[in-house]
Parts: C-alpha cells; structure tokens; sequence
C-alpha cells in the first residue's frame, strides 16, 4: 500500500516511520530543502514553513518530547534549544532509515479524490519540484504540514492601527532583541511567544508591556521541588486526579497548585474565565520581571492612535514605538478541496482530531492539529500509529453518523461536571488522548496487569511521568528497550543538571503523594479502573 506522507517535520518524520513499521510503502514530500519542520531554525522566513526565534527553548521536557522507541541522549539538556531538538530529529530518521522515503524540495501542490474513490481510496496527488510537476496515485495520504504556517493578524479587532506611526509585525517575524532596543514595545498576545518575546526584548527596550485579554496561568519550566513541570503534571496519577474529580474540584486543585509560587491576580494575570482550562504559558522569568518592574501586565488594546495605545478599563494612553502581534496561527491546507478538511475559528472537523468524518474509504490522515497541555511528539506518533492500522484495515473506524455527532458535540466544548473543559476545541488532556488512541491500537499499558506482573515497573508507571516508552511495552510495535527506558527516566532528567556530583536514582517522588497514590491506585483496582 503506497502512501504518500506531506512534510517533513516531526508528524511527517514519524509518520513516514509508522508506516514502514506496518509494512506500507510511504513516500514523503518536503517543500524545503531539509526536514525538522519548525525546528529547523533559518535566519529568514521561508514561506508555508513556521519560523522560529533564534532563543527558542522548547516548554515540553525531553523524557515527555521523545518518540516512543527512542529516547534522547543522557546528556541532552531536560529543555531543548532548536538546535538539539534538531539534532534529536536528525538522529531518528537516520536511525530508522528514514531519509530513504524523503524527496526534499518537493512540495504538493494538489490532492484530489480519484474518480474511483469510493471503491478504492485513492488519491491523484502533484507535486512540485524545479518548476517541473508529477502525478502520482497514492492509496493513502498522511498531512503533516503543521498547526502553524499561517500568522493571524487580526488588525480589525484593533481599531485605529492604521494611523499608528510606529512599526508592528507578528512574532513570526521575530528572530532577535537588538529591533527594540532603545524602543518602547507593546506585545499584544499573551501565549508562549508573547511572553519569551516580552521577556527577550525588556532586556533592551526601554519599557515593555504586554497586553491579555484573558490572562493566562503561568508555570516555570522548573516546577514543584525543582522537576520539569510537565513531568510533575503528566503522570497517570495525576491525570486521574484531575479527570475524575468533578469539575469545580479539578479546578480549584489546579487553582491552588498554580498559584502556590505566586498569586496570579496580584500579578494581573488571573485567567479571565477560571471555569476553562487554558494552555499555560511557560516561562521563569514573568513573575519576577513584573515584580522588578521591566515588564508591565495590561488588558486588552482599545485602540491605537498616532504614537500611542489606549486599553480598556486604563484611560490615559500609553507611547509606544513598536508594537508585535503575538496572535497567533491558522492551519491551512492549500492542497486539499475546501470540504476535505474543512477549518473553522482553527478548528478542523476530524474524528478524534485525525480522521475527515465524512469520506467514503478512511485513507486520508491529518495529524498533529491538535494543541494537547504537552509534548506533541508522542502524541503525533500515536496518531499516525493509528493512522497507519485503519489505512491496513486492522483498526475500524465507527460508522459517519457516531463520529459527526461526536465532532459536532466537541465544537460546543461545553464545561463538564467531572473532567476539565478547555478554552478552544483544539486543547485536549494529553495523557487521557494518548491513551485513548493506544487502546484502538491495543497498546495502552494495563498498571493491574503489570502490578502481578513487575511491581516496580507498575509503581514507576503510575507514579512516574507517563514517559511515551509505556506504549511500547506491549501490542503491535513493542519495543523490546522499552522497560528499561522507563525504569532509566529519571537517570537521563538528571543526569544533565546533576553535574558536579554523580547522578543517582534516588526516589524523586514526594512520600506523602506515593502514599496517596497507593491508596488510589487500590481504589482504582477495586472499582475496576483497567
Ligand atoms: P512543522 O514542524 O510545521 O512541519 C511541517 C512541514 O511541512 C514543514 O517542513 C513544511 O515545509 C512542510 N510542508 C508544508 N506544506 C507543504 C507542502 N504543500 N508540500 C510539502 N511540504 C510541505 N511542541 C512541543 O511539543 N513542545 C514544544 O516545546 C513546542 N514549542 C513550539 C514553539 C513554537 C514557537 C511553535 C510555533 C510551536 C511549538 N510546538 C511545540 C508545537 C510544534 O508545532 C511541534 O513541536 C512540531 O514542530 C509540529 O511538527 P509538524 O511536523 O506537525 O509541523
Ligand atoms: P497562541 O498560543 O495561539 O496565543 C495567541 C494569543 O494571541 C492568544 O492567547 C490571545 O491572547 C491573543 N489573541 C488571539 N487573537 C486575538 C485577537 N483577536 N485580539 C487580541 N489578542 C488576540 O500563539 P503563540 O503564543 O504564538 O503560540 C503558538 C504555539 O506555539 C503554542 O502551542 C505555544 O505553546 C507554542 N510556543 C512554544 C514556545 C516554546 O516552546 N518556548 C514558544 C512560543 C510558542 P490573550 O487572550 O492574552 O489576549
């Protein structure tokens, strides 16, 4: 079975690998003249590839960044600069062989049901290459081109920005601090860029300030007793926690752990509906650059006028030289017929966030438009696994009617009574979502089974960070390494930072938490949690 894998990013990296794992014959088209997608930092922006700037630190941690058979090296630091997150992606297409599938320089021009689609799934796919085009047929297609080629600017929602004198770009045109220094900067956007933004440029600026709408919660990278946030937030006792407990509860448990290094509302950053969960920002240095005054925290812009900007609810207005958008990104699919995948306000309808729900034969794949709360690698390996299985026919997908109804009930993204609800359609509980597509693929780890089985791996399994290797250890693609990646996870978090003495395995889990979560993982087992 041929298919043909559009880009070569990480999805486009993994997926071309799933598939080879299944024995299909994948064919990736990279527009570029090199894969790693968004990691592959550039001095100038090439267009329909997202751009990067030069300081970028990746906010997921490296043990919860990997692909499930291969973890990064020891000595990679816990949070990776573009160059090593490069440098991993690098490792594993040539590890698996990869670059033997990749035609770089080809991009896709046109994808297009064959007339015959409905008896048998194919697709006409063009591509592009020096001026010159190619058809091929192909039985499948996966799309990874990414969740960020497009900067939304969204100028009418700011009234007067035409008469503003000074300059204004998206943070997509950003690369380095040195345009503001001297200046005074308004950041309009309060998401991860506008924030590693914000902070870059109140080195040099002569006064920063960001403007949010809604505020966002803000997390170290270095969270609860000096871990990496996403390894404390990410483990299966956790997730339990926060997804059984009813709504209100969940919450205000997360209100409380979020607020315990500063209060947010004493920071201006109180999120403005607490009832909805949105992706924090990631980023050490806020709280402390607002306290010592270098960055300043507004709401929402007004309007501009000709040197100035006024906000809401502030009545004088305020100069500024510069102002950057830090709005945002579209998703876009030039390739593919409008109904194919059809976006709305940045959301695509796919059934669980891969499949159209509405063509005849499920052959064509999107992974990776999907913003879970951390690392997207594991979780876009997991897509195309899935992916690569309904393509042979091993998974099933259910019936057109259960899945638009299922989409079409996620649009509403109502706020739940147990569980959390997210601020946009798109954000979705990472580990719940993982283990989810495991279990179509039968390799989601059972911790009742493992418990007779090896306790130890049982006990580091529930406790410990849900580290992908887990979805290795049984089902189709096991991993023979995968047991002693995760019993090793805590050697390679620590092994970068503990570099004056020896690294040592001591327990990293606080006592009290091992005692509760003992009592859980018992009343987990008694009612019958698989
Ligand atoms: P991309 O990396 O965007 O790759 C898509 C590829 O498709 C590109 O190489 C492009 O050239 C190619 N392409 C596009 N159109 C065509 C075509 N028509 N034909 C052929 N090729 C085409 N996620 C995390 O998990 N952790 C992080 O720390 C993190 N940090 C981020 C920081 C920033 C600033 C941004 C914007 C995102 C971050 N993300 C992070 C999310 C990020 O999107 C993923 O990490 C990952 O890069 C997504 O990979 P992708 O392959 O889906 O898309
Ligand atoms: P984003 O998370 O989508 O945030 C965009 C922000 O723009 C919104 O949160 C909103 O902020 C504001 N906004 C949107 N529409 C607006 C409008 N009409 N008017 C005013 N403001 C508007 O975008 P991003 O920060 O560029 O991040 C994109 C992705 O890249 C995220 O997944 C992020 O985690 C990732 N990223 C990671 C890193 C890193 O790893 N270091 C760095 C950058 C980005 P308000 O509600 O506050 O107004």
């Amino acid at each position: 079975m041929r298919v043909a894998v559009v880009g070569a990013g990480v999805s486009g990296l993994t997926a071309t690998k799933c598939c080879m794992d299944e024995g299909l014959e994948p064919t990736c088209f990279e527009q570029s003249q090199d894969i790693g997608g968004l990691w592959r930092y550039t001095e100038h922006i090439e267009p329909g590839r997202p751009s990067l700037y030069a300081s970028v630190i990746s906010n997921s941690s490296k043990e919860l960044s990997a692909f499930s058979d291969f973890p990064y090296p020891e000595d990679f630091p816990v949070f990776l600069p573009h160059a090593k997150l490069l440098d991993y992606l690098r490792r594993y297409a040539n590890h698996f062989g990869i670059m033997e599938h990749i035609k770089l320089g080809t991009t896709v021009v046109s994808i297009r049901k064959r007339p015959d689609f409905a008896t048998t799934g194919q697709w006409d796919v063009v591509t592009e290459a020096d001026g010159k085009h190619t058809s091929y047929v192909f039985d499948a297609v996966m799309v990874c081109t990414g969740n960020f080629p497009e900067p939304t600017i969204p100028l009418h929602s700011f009234p007067g920005i035409k008469r503003f004198k000074g300059q204004y770009f998206h943070s997509r045109q950003y690369k380095r601090p040195d345009v503001f220094k001297g200046k005074r900067v308004l950041v309009v956007g309060m998401g991860n860029s506008g924030v590693d933004i914000a902070v870059e440029a109140s080195h040099v600026a002569t006064k920063v300030t960001v403007s949010t709408r809604r505020g966002a919660w803000v997390l170290g990278r270095v969270f609860e007793h000096g871990y990496p946030w996403d390894v404390v937030f990410n483990t299966r006792l956790m997730s339990l926690i926060r997804n059984n407990l009813p709504g209100p509860l969940a919450r205000a448990l997360i209100n409380y752990s979020v607020n315990k290094r500063f209060n947010h509302e004493n920071y201006g950053l109180q999120p403005e509906k607490s009832c909805l969960v949105r992706e924090p920002v990631l980023n050490d240095d806020l709280p402390s650059y607002i306290l010592t005054g270098r960055i300043t925290i507004k709401p929402g812009v007004k309007e501009f006028k000709d040197n100035s900007v006024v906000f809401h609810d502030c009545p004088e207005e305020e100069p500024i030289d510069i102002v950057v958008f830090c709005t945002g990104y579209d998703a876009s699919f030039p390739f593919l017929e409008e109904k194919i995948v059809k976006v709305e306000n940045k959301h695509a309808c796919l059934y669980k966030y891969v499949f159209p729900t509405h063509l005849q034969k499920p052959t064509l794949a999107v992974l990776g438009l999907i913003r879970p709360l951390g690392g997207i690698m594991p979780v876009i390996e997991m897509q195309a696994r899935w992916a690569a299985r309904v393509f042979k026919g091993l998974c099933q997908l259910p019936p057109q009617s259960v899945m638009e109804k299922e989409v079409n009930e996620k649009k509403k993204n109502q706020v739940k009574w147990f569980g959390l609800s997210f601020d946009e359609v798109l954000k979705t509980e990472w580990l719940a979502y993982l283990d989810m597509l495991a279990s179509f693929i039968g390799a989601k780890p059972s911790v009742p089974r493992l418990l007779f089985r090896d306790p130890r791996l049982a006990f580091t399994i529930f406790f410990g960070p849900c580290t992908p290797y887990q979805y290795r250890l049984e089902g189709p693609g096991r991993w023979e390494g995968a047991q002693q990646a995760i019993l090793t996870q805590w050697d390679r978090i620590l092994k970068p930072t503990k570099t004056r003495v020896p690294a040592s395995t001591s327990s990293p889990y606080p006592s009290l938490l091992i005692v509760m979560g003992f009592l859980l993982l018992l009343a987990a087992l008694y009612f019958g949690f698989p």
